[in-house]
């Protein structure tokens, strides 16, 4: 298993907003190189997969209706620390508690439309990506 790998998106209300661009330039800046990357649009059957672990969360309609409603930009990425530190880059769930300057706090809307995922653990970044990716749609 990989350690220096996570996975990101960038959920639908950012790339609506048209803030994909800078994102992306900004998790750049902090040093996580690109190892995969699209543009795509999950179904709310695709959606509801990759949510599994929350299906009993009362949040769980709404987010898979939300990441279904539009492009998001899926990414699989690469850095010492990879998991630990994008966390840190994209700060809190909520953009209220979000540390000035990451990504959620600059672009987030809501607890639900915060802009950006980050995988939680080696494990969970490598399932994701391959959720997304074939191993001939990464490169490195
Ligand atoms: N979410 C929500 N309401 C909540 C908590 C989470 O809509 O009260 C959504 C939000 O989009 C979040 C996602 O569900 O990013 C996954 O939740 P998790 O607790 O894993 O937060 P994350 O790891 O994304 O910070
Ligand atoms: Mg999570």
């Amino acid at each position: 298993m990989a350690t220096n790998r996570t996975f990101t998106m960038v959920k639908p209300d950012a790339v609506a907003a048209g803030n994909a661009g800078a994102i992306i330039k900004q998790i750049q800046e902090a040093g996580f190189k690109v190892i995969a990357m699209k543009l795509t649009h999950l179904t709310p059957q695709k959606a509801g997969e990759f949510y599994a672990v929350h299906s009993e969360r009362p949040f769980y309609g709404e987010l898979v209706e939300f990441m279904s409603s539009g492009p998001i930009v899926a990414a699989i990425l690469e850095k010492d620390n990879a998991i630990a530190d994008f966390r840190t880059l994209i700060g809190a769930t909520n953009p209220a508690d979000a540390a000035p300057g990451t990504i959620r706090a600059l672009y987030a809307k809501s607890i639900g439309e915060n802009a950006v995922h980050g995988a939680d653990s080696d494990e969970n970044a490598a399932i994701e990506g391959n959720f997304h990716f074939a191993s001939t749609e990464m490169v490195g």
